[in-house]
């Protein structure tokens, strides 16, 4: 069915259709691929297996026993809603249960769940930072960071990625101009690579500003206990606000803000995406309370210990093979392509080879940087890394990328 959708007074048509035009001319149109079953290391995709190299699953707790045994007895035990946002109905014993066992994990006072990464960015922002401030964001920071403090009504300055001498020189010459808050991811998305939280601390103290870390794709994989880039780095305090997701390695859903126990309270009062929104499930609850036992067990230090492994062994396979990858020892291995067109033709070839992975395009990543965005799992075979390994050097050498 076709919408006409008029300039008021009914003068010009911008028809959705070609809105949808512009989009595939510019090769960014977007669509889903159907998945049967499960999001495990291999999946099946109109009946095809494909090696999974494109999930955010790292520790391969999404179909663990564990969580969804967790999971299952808590819709039993409580229902499957919560029913209202948590100022409205009440917090449910998970909630708090959750929190508490957050602020454990990540050494904090106490933490405040959000729904999502998403909703966490974009309320913790707005609720900490306003008309008069300054938020501080590394140019490479998740578009929810971006989409929060647009949100907040501050001033956005982007700093250029990772470089902490850039951001003390921009601390500098707004000096006085309002409150700063400086954000980053701690592992960054789409690169891979680590924030520089050291000198950040260090910054942020010396302009008494307050300093906020994504720790989306740290948290559970990387320090020795997993709880992120700060226990990687040797970093205990400094960070005022921890922010972490339940959605990528924790196998789950959700995410958190640790913090104070006074910054909890003002998030609970001021994030609108807490306020306004009905809270996450029992089922959902108790599978990440699962997943943040798991996490700091002795299977959770043995699946960061794979996740290492065939993290190396596939970034070495790829660069032994002529391919050149950034820095960077991640589970996150960003393969850059440049344009739109060979990145989306590369990741086309590479399903009917086997293996799935997604071409990221603007505004994910800048124009011209354009890439294949591999990321491993802990449950990946190494046999079969190592078969993958050769498809895709086999299609890049088609294709003229090396
Ligand atoms: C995925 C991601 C988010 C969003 O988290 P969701 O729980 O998926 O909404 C936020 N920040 C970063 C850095 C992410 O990678």
């Amino acid at each position: 069915m076709h919408l006409h959708w008029l300039t008021i007074g009914g003068a010009v048509e911008i028809s959705i259709q070609q809105e949808l035009e512009q989009i595939r001319e510019r090769g960014l149109y977007r669509k889903t691929h159907l998945i049967q079953g499960r999001q495990s290391a291999w999946v099946e995709m109109d009946g095809k297996k494909l090696l999974l190299l494109c999930s955010n699953n790292y520790l391969g707790l999404a179909d663990h026993p564990a969580l969804i045994e967790a999971a299952v007895n808590a819709t039993t035990q409580f229902g499957v809603s919560s029913g209202a946002s948590r100022l409205v109905s009440g917090t449910m014993e998970l909630h708090e249960r959750l929190e508490a066992a957050v602020a454990r994990f990540k050494h904090t006072e106490a933490a405040l769940l959000f729904n999502s990464g998403y909703a966490a960015n974009t309320g913790i922002i707005s609720a900490l930072a306003g008309r008069g401030d300054i938020i501080f964001s590394d140019r490479l920071n998740h578009a929810s960071i971006i989409d929060g403090a647009l949100l907040s009504g501050a001033r956005l300055v982007r700093y250029p990625h990772n470089d902490h001498n850039a951001l003390a020189r921009l601390l500098e010459k707004q000096r006085g101009s309002g409150r700063a808050l400086i954000v980053t991811d701690g592992v960054f998305s789409m690169d891979g690579d680590i924030a520089p939280l050291r000198e950040l601390v260090g910054l942020k103290a010396a302009h008494g500003a307050l300093l906020m870390v994504d720790d989306a794709h740290g948290s559970g994989v990387l320090g020795e206990q997993g709880r992120g880039t700060a226990e990687m780095l040797g970093i205990t305090e400094g960070v005022d606000v921890l922010m972490g997701t339940f959605g990528k390695a924790l196998g789950s859903y959700g995410a958190y803000a640790a913090v104070s126990q006074e910054l909890r309270e003002l998030l609970l009062n001021r994030a609108r995406s807490f306020i306004f929104s009905t809270s996450l499930p029992p089922s959902v609850l108790a599978a990440s309370l699962a997943a943040i036992e798991l996490v700091q067990s002795p299977e959770g230090a043995n699946r960061r210990e794979q996740l290492r492994r065939k993290s190396d062994l596939f970034r070495n396979s790829m660069r032994s093979a002529g391919f050149t990858l950034p820095d960077g020892a991640t589970q996150i291995v960003p393969l850059v392509t440049g344009q739109a067109d060979t990145t989306m033709r590369f990741s086309e070839m590479l399903l009917d080879e086997g293996v799935y992975v997604q071409g990221i395009r603007p505004p994910t990543v800048p124009a011209g940087a354009c890439r294949l965005r591999f990321t491993l799992m802990a449950t990946h075979g190494s046999d079969d890394l190592i078969w993958a390994a050769e498809r895709i050097i086999a299609v890049g050498r088609r294709l003229g990328v090396i």
